[in-house]
Parts: C-alpha cells; sequence; structure tokens
C-alpha cells in the first residue's frame, strides 16, 4: 500500500477503536494468518469470582483471611476476587510480611509466624507437596475451573476455585476470524481444565494450557513456520514477552500498561471483534490505489 493509503487506514482504524502504533503495523497486519489469544482478561471477562473453598484442616474463614493477607500485595485479578470473597465472609484480614510474587504462580509471604503459600499446582510441587495429594484435593472440587492452593509451612491445607466469563462476543470474533482462514488458539497460564471448559464455551479447538509467561512466547514459535504471520491478542504483565515477539501484538485498552506498550495495535474498546476488523482494515488498505 501507500503511504497515503496507510495513513487513511490507520485514520479509518481510529474511527473503529483500533489505536495504531504507526504506519508500518496495517502492513503487518495484512499478513497475518494466526492469531494466538491469551485466555484471562482477553478472551473471557477477566472478572474472576470465587466459586467454592476447602480447608482441609481449617475452617474456609481462616484459609481465606490467610490467604488474602498473602493477596493484598497482588494486582492478579485472582488476588482481587480473593481478597473480595475473604472480606464477605472473614472479615478483615490479616497482615503478611515478606509477601514475594512468582510469576505464572502465585504469591507466598509470611502471616502470624506461618509460611503462606497461594498459587497453582506447580508452586506447591516447587514446596515439596507430592503429587497425589494435590490431585486428592483437586478431586473434592465438585466443578473444574481455575484452582489455585494455599500452602502453611509447606504443606497443602487447601484450594480456591475460581470462575470467570466468556466475553460475550468472543464466539463470534473467533468465527469471523475462521472465515476468513485464520486459525486461531489459545495460550494460558491456567489449568488444562479450566483451558478446555472456556475453549469448548467460545468454540475453540485449539489451545494450550499451564504455560509460564515465557512459554507463551516458545508456542508461538512452535504455532507457525513464519514468525510474521502470527498475532497475539494479550492484556497482562505476563502477555508482554509474547505481544512483543509476535508478528502483530494486539493489546486490550483494558490491560495492563506494559501490555499495550508491547503492542503495535491497542483495542480501545474490550470487544474481541475488533481483531477481525483489524485485519480487515488492512486488507483494504493493500487494495487501496492513492
Ligand atoms: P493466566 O495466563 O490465566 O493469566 P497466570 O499465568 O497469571 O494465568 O497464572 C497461572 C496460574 O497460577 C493461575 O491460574 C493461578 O492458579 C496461579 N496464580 C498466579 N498468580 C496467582 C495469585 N496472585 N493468586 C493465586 N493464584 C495465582
Ligand atoms: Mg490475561
Amino acid at each position: 500500500a501507500t503511504p497515503t493509503a496507510l495513513v487513511a487506514g490507520t485514520g479509518a482504524a481510529a474511527k473503529a477503536g483500533i489505536l495504531i502504533r504507526d504506519i508500518g503495523t496495517l502492513e503487518k497486519a495484512e499478513s497475518i494468518k494466526v492469531v494466538a489469544f491469551d485466555k484471562t482478561g482477553t478472551l473471557t471477562l477477566g472478572h474472576p469470582e470465587v466459586v467454592e473453598v476447602i480447608a482441609t484442616d481449617d475452617d474456609t474463614a481462616n484459609l481465606l483471611r490467610k490467604a488474602a493477607a498473602i493477596e493484598t500485595r497482588s494486582e492478579h485479578p485472582l488476588a482481587r476476587a480473593l481478597m473480595t470473597r475473604a472480606a464477605s465472609e472473614a472479615g478483615e484480614p490479616l497482615t503478611a510480611t515478606g509477601v514475594s510474587a512468582t510469576r505464572g504462580k502465585g504469591m507466598s509471604g509470611t502471616v502470624a509466624g506461618a509460611s503462606i503459600a497461594v498459587g497453582n499446582a506447580r508452586m506447591m510441587t516447587e514446596l515439596g507437596i507430592a503429587q497425589d495429594r494435590i490431585d486428592a484435593l483437586k478431586a473434592r472440587f465438585a466443578k473444574t475451573g481455575t484452582l489455585s492452593f494455599v500452602a502453611v509451612d509447606g504443606e497443602l491445607t487447601g484450594g480456591v476455585l475460581f470462575a470467570d466469563r466468556p466475553r460475550p462476543e468472543a464466539a463470534i470474533a473467533l468465527r469471523a476470524l475462521a472465515e476468513e482462514d485464520v486459525r486461531t488458539v489459545m495460550l494460558t497460564g491456567d489449568n488444562e481444565e479450566a483451558a478446555r471448559a472456556i475453549a469448548a464455551d467460545i468454540g475453540l479447538t485449539d489451545f494450550r494450557a499451564s504455560l509460564l509467561p515465557e512459554d507463551k512466547t516458545e508456542a508461538l514459535r512452535g504455532l507457525t513456520e513464519d514468525p510474521k504471520s502470527i498475532a497475539f491478542v494479550g492484556d497482562g504483565l505476563n502477555d508482554a514477552p509474547a505481544l512483543a515477539a509476535a508478528g502483530l501484538g494486539i493489546a486490550m485498552s483494558s490491560g495492563t500498561d506494559v501490555a499495550r506498550e508491547a503492542a503495535a495495535i491497542t483495542l480501545m474498546r474490550p470487544d474481541l471483534r475488533l481483531v477481525p476488523a483489524s485485519l480487515d482494515i488492512a486488507r483494504r488498505t493493500r487494495r487501496t490505489i492513492m
């Protein structure tokens, strides 16, 4: 496309709510054949709620109080969900010291002299908790979904199950991409079961679960021979490496600053239909002779 056409295309995109970083972006968007999506906050609303709490050697209110003390230091949507539930069920949170986050796994710190960890199965494994214990606790939950465990002094003491809803337009957006022969895939740090449930809900057949932030970039490379042909759509701090590594990075405006800075396109409205719309504008721009 000519520079004039690219300027016009960028303007048309802006009108639709698609913020394009520079004039070369539309040319990048022309060659996209695969679109990979982050799950939490991108394909889903990113407002998880606690749906089930199990405490093995304590009551659930105490478990939530300890977990919430750690999560006050986290920006993760799961942390907010846990704190909301703890506030309504367990009252004032306890204070934690020495809190640290492990990206893609969870949080840990000290509460009332005990070391508390809140995170996924991988985090529990790293604490030395046996796989059969993790599996046994997981099996006690009535539903499947995003699951974070709570360990006290290296012992598994319970878990919290979360549910998040897909964005209402997700299925339509994916179908629009399929109609343009664009392959779609979901990349998530969440567990296999949670990923499968969301994927089934929105009609997505291809997904990779339990990915660490750096694994998302690696997974992108595995999806296609030509790195320029792949777009990644994400919102989180965790997604920044993949947004920068993809042929085209697309950030949700509702996401973190870090994600927006790493992306060539920002969707100004949290509407996934703007993903096929971006590719469509790029294709039309190419055909424009000005
Ligand atoms: P996603 O790709 O879905 O945004 P993350 O990579 O952020 O997921 O986290 C992967 C998993 O690690 C979560 O599904 C959750 O079980 C656990 N986890 C990460 N951060 C936290 C936290 N602050 N509190 C509880 N669990 C967490
Ligand atoms: Mg996300």
